[in-house]
């Protein structure tokens, strides 16, 4: 049976937010909390309820299933949870925890690969069947699009575009590696630049926006310094985004993509990061630079809600046996 809509889930370090969505991606009920910091069961518990909450008016049988993004890496195949750094829900069966209280199916993936599939069923790589995405966030995640489906690896591992390694003597990435995009482009590293700047006499206007204390500066001081102008701050944004683009010239030249979609809090709203990583592919590429385009995300936090929730139709269809 055809049903109506969906319900995803996007669960991250600072908030949950869930959304009951229709096939062609417009939100018609939406919820979010804080993540609760005392444990997994409080985190399964939070998502539960605001399943219930989304759910709440709608009849069961219009519901394809619940698509639950998760801040780690998944055994897609198993659906298990291998690794998490941000909570502590490695090993914890949150599928099956859910699927005892709601009367559901459940379907987990990494938050990456859900705000891929979200940028690509409704957002800015909606029709193209060869895209990457990567989210710039706290974390560096991604997703690869290719022949239209999501890629996942042989376990569902794959597409972790934030720990491939730019500089062989990088400094050290949150995962435990060196020389990690993820080690230049997320919030903590590009926050580590702006307080370096804002120490010194030029670096006014970064540490203006931090009320004048260098060590407060974060990400998004250093982004919106850069967005009114800032030399030293757009200068810093700049050269991150030269980082990235020398790592997405290995990915144009490995995957032929025709669109590269940069996404997450940092990656929507530092357009000139963007614009530079865009830059260097279109220097430094083999023949493959000529075939892609590199935007800005457009689906914002929303993001990997909707990719769950397009998850969620395509394991129900498939299931099915419908036909997208
Ligand atoms: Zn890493």
């Amino acid at each position: 049976m055809r049903t109506t809509y969906a319900v995803g889930v996007d669960v991250g370090g600072t908030r949950i937010a869930a959304g009951l969505v229709e096939r062609k991606g417009r939100m018609v009920k939406e919820a979010k909390v804080l993540t609760p910091k005392n444990g997994p069961f409080a985190v399964v518990d939070a998502v539960i309820d605001l399943i219930n909450e989304v759910m709440a008016t709608t009849h069961p049988s219009e519901i394809a299933g619940i698509g639950i993004g998760l801040p780690a890496q998944i055994d897609f195949l198993k659906q298990s949870i291998e690794f998490c750094t941000n909570l502590p829900l490695a090993g914890v069966d949150v599928r099956s925890l859910i699927m005892s209280r709601i009367r559901q199916d459940v379907t987990i993936d990494n938050d990456g690969h859900c705000a891929g599939i979200g940028e690509a069923r409704f957002g800015a790589a909606k029709g193209v069947r060869d895209c990457v995405m990567i989210t710039l966030g706290t974390g560096v995640g991604g997703a690869l699009l290719l022949d239209g489906e999501p890629y996942r690896g042989s376990r569902g591992l794959g597409g972790e575009i934030g720990h491939m390694v730019v500089r062989l003597d990088g400094p050290p990435c949150p995962c435990g590696g060196f020389g990690h995009i993820e080690s230049y482009l997320g919030r903590p590293a590009i926050a580590a630049r702006g307080r370096e700047a804002a120490r010194a006499y030029s670096g006014q206007d970064i540490r203006d926006r931090a009320n004048g204390d260098a060590e407060a500066v974060t990400a998004e001081h250093v982004v919106q310094a850069a967005l009114a102008g800032d030399e030293i701050a757009r200068g810093i944004l700049i050269e991150a985004g030269g980082i990235l683009g020398e790592a997405l010239v290995g990915i144009v030249n490995l995957l032929n993509p025709r669109l590269i979609v940069v996404g997450g809090g940092i990656g929507e709203s530092a357009d000139m990061l963007v614009a530079r990583a865009a830059e260097v592919i279109a220097e430094k590429a083999l023949a493959g630079r000529r075939d892609v385009k590199v935007v800005q995300a457009q689906l914002g936090n929303d993001a990997g809600m909707l990719g769950a929730a397009g998850l969620a139709f395509d394991e129900h269809d498939s299931r099915e046996g419908l036909h997208r």
